[in-house]
């Protein structure tokens, strides 16, 4: 069977700092990944990769078999044109520490947006999409308001119903619920383990140990832009085979 996501042997450098040193990992349709990491690892880096906000300077990037940013000619690859790259883009909804939302449209207006402009879709058949998408996160009362009279944790509800409303393929978290006081980090990831139960392909950087433990099927661990190791939660948290892994889970739990 095809992985939804494919990386194979990526490499990246930013000047003469090579952060992603050969990361190849594989991950099914309806699987939940989670990335952990010490800070610097190159986790952020490997999931704008994966939606080409970071261009690879070597290795390939799949998505249900599709070439992201490239296409192959022989055994060449050629950049793609970036139309089709924005294409592609709709594929993978991202959802950023800082929420990312748009602070002059309501948060009807956020979530609408990409369907209406990128893929302009008919509005009344967007408008029942975000009503949908806004009772799915628990905030059909919130469509009319503005995001800056929102808690952290309600933002954060509407950034995922944003980068859910393209139907994407793929969804990536990065530190989703880092930016957020402690008592809003459950109703996040509430939604989160949400999607998961219904089938959302999902990679997630985090420092969830326990969203990790209970949602994960598989557990990556990253360590100076490589995998050090990867499996499922009950081998990688509990009997992790690296002193790295050790040390870093026992400093985050
Ligand atoms: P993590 O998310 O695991 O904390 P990052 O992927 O953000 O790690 O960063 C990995 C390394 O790459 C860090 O040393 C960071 O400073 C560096 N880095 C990330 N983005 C850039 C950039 N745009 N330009 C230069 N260096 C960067
Ligand atoms: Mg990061």
């Amino acid at each position: 069977m095809t992985a939804m996501v494919e990386l194979r042997d990526v490499h990246k450098s930013f000047g003469t700092l090579h952060v992603l040193r050969g990361v190849s990992l594989s991950v099914r349709q309806g699987e939940v990944a989670v990335i952990l990491g010490p800070s610097g690892s190159g986790k952020s880096t490997l999931l704008r990769t994966i939606n080409h906000l970071e261009k690879v300077e070597s290795g390939t990037v799949e998505i249900e078999g599709e070439l992201l940013g490239y296409r192959r000619s022989g055994d060449r690859l050629h950049e793609l044109h970036e139309r089709e790259i924005l294409r592609q883009r709709t594929k993978i909804g991202f959802v950023f520490q800082n929420f990312n939302l748009f602070p002059h449209l309501t948060v009807r207006q956020n979530v609408a947006e990409a369907p209406l402009s990128a893929q302009r879709r008919p509005k009344a058949e967007v408008a029942a999409l975000v009503t949908r998408l806004l009772d799915r996160v628990g905030l059909a009362e919130k469509a009319d308001a503005y995001p800056r009279t929102l808690s952290g944790g309600q933002q954060q509800r509407v950034a995922i119903a944003r980068a859910l409303a393209l139907e994407p393929k793929v969804v990536l978290f990065d530190e989703p619920t880092s930016a957020l006081d402690p008592e809003l980090v459950g109703e996040v990831l509430e939604v989160m383990k949400d999607l998961a139960r219904t089938g959302t392909t999902m990679l997630v950087v985090t420092h969830e140990i326990g969203f990790a433990r209970e949602v994960a099927d598989t557990v990556v661990f990253m360590d100076a832009g490589r995998i050090l190791e990867q499996g499922p939660p009950s081998q990688v948290l509990d009997g992790p085979r690296h002193e790295r892994t050790r040390a870093f889970i026992g400093k985050v739990l």
